[in-house]
């Protein structure tokens, strides 16, 4: 079969896999055909690019809140988790198609060619089906491939659970949408590129009804949610059953799916998690910005347990899947459970494909789709030199082409789609709302200074 090859000095085929030199893979109708020496592939090629560089497969976000600014941009710091998402309810409002285009158009430029995105409104059933058609539009305009999971809440989410009394929503939120609407939600036309999931925000913020309903409708869909991320979701229910029991007695832990965070999970939770067949994300960027502790990493990986990382939309910059890389290996060795780089490539890559349940993804093996980031370092004299180079020295400023199903969506370090346009107006958008914004963060200093203050006693 004839494809167009993409060479380069070396090409890394995965984590465990070869480092091939003077290499190419070859790529016909969205899929990888060959890998293998240039001077093997050429004659069956009708095209060849070359990368230059090192090869490698595209990598996975396996827990995204697909937020195209970073929230310093909205003049929410980082912060204790609790008193964080207090804050949240003060953001300017942005175009979901912009927002979802320019994240994902971002994340591409760091060589992440699949991302799981939790979607997530207050709003009614028709608003919420807008929101999923314009955040899908959003991720085909980039070109990245999506896993968007519709997430859902019944509960108060920005106050201690059980929330009573004083510590009910900081501003009269409403949920419009009732679970039954909600399992009933339209997401929109099929695409190859986009696959939708469904779960509970977190399970402490759902009700068991909703929980039970979203099992039922879930079908064959991958399940996502947030899991024991600080030790408060456990301490603030105050005996009253933990959220990992409650997702597991619904039938929510299983095969299909994926939780984030999993920070404050004890010994027998993690082999309840392994033996359910569910993945975990490890957020390590995230989990020290918002200060809830470190996930112990290592014990998933020896017990067995997939592991995946996420970006979470934290940083205050453009997001960087090197950078989130080396925090895993930082944060692991602070623990004294240390990861090697070839480990937190795997999570980047085969574990984020196990947290979205497409296991075609993070090798670049005849096949497999042809999710391919071009790198623009130099080839390394074997596999385990080149891991180190990648995840040692490597940066979205290395990201020189990317290619998503064969179709190159990030040349020369730009990206192909128009993001420009859509990041301009998301910056208008939040420089109207300004003062408005800094006004509503205000108004909240109370909530958050009490909340911040609870968390203190409690922790
Ligand atoms: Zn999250």
């Amino acid at each position: 079969m004839t494809g167009v090859l993409l060479r380069a000095d070396a090409v890394l085929t995965a984590h465990d896999g070869e480092l091939l030199h003077d290499a190419g893979v070859l790529i016909a109708a969205g899929r990888i055909v060959a890998v293998g020496p240039v001077a093997e592939l050429a004659r069956r090629a009708v095209r060849v690019i070359d990368a230059g560089g090192v090869l490698m497969p595209g990598m996975v976000d396996a827990h995204s809140h697909l937020r195209g600014m970073p929230l310093t941009a909205q003049g929410i710091d980082p912060a204790p988790l609790e008193a964080w998402i207090c804050a949240l309810s003060a953001m300017t409002a942005l175009p979901t198609r912009d927002d979802v285009l320019v994240a994902t158009g971002d994340l591409l430029q760091t060589g992440v060619t699949t991302v799981q995105g939790m979607l997530h409104t207050f709003a009614d059933a028709a608003e919420y089906a807008q929101l999923c058609a314009d955040a899908a539009d959003g991720a085909v305009a980039s070109g990245i491939r999506a896993v968007l999971i519709t997430g859902f809440t019944d509960r108060a989410e920005r106050a201690p659970e059980p929330a009573e009394g004083a510590w009910a929503l900081p501003e009269p939120v409403t949920h419009a949408l009732d679970v039954d609407d909600f399992v009933r939600l339209d997401v929109g036309a099929p695409h190859p590129r986009i696959s939708w999931g469904t779960g509970p925000v977190a399970a402490q913020w759902a009700g068991d009804h909703a929980l039970a309903a979203i099992r039922d409708a879930a079908g064959d869909r991958r399940i996502h949610t947030h899991l024991h991320e600080s030790p408060l979701q456990r301490t603030w229910l105050r005996g009253l059953p933990a959220p990992i029991d409650r997702l597991d007695a619904a039938g929510l832990l299983g095969e299909r799916t994926s939780a984030a965070h999993a920070v404050h999970l004890t010994d027998a939770e993690l082999r309840r998690v392994r033996d359910s067949g569910a993945a975990l994300v490890h957020c390590p960027v995230s989990n020290r910005d918002l200060r809830v502790g470190s996930a112990r990493v290592a014990r998933w990986r020896r017990l067995g347990i997939p592991a995946a990382l996420g970006i979470d939309s934290q940083g205050d910059g453009a997001p960087d899947m090197f950078d989130v890389m080396r925090e895993a290996l930082h944060t692991a060795s602070v623990l004294g459970e240390p990861l090697e780089p070839a480990d937190v490539l795997a999570m980047a890559t085969t574990g984020g494909a196990a947290a979205v349940g497409d296991p075609r993804l993070g090798r670049l093996v005849p096949g497999a789709p042809a999710d391919i980031v071009g790198l623009n370092l130099p080839a390394a004299a074997d596999l385990a030199a080149q891991i180190d180079t990648i995840v040692a020295h490597g940066s979205r400023a290395d990201v020189r082409h990317v290619w998503v199903d064969g179709r190159a969506v990030v040349l020369e370090w730009l990206a192909v789609a128009d993001v420009k346009g859509a990041r301009a107006r998301l910056t208008t958008e939040l420089d109207r709302d300004t003062a408005a914004r800094a006004a509503r963060l205000r108004a909240l200093r109370p909530i958050v200074d009490a909340v911040t203050a609870l968390a203190a006693v409690d922790s």
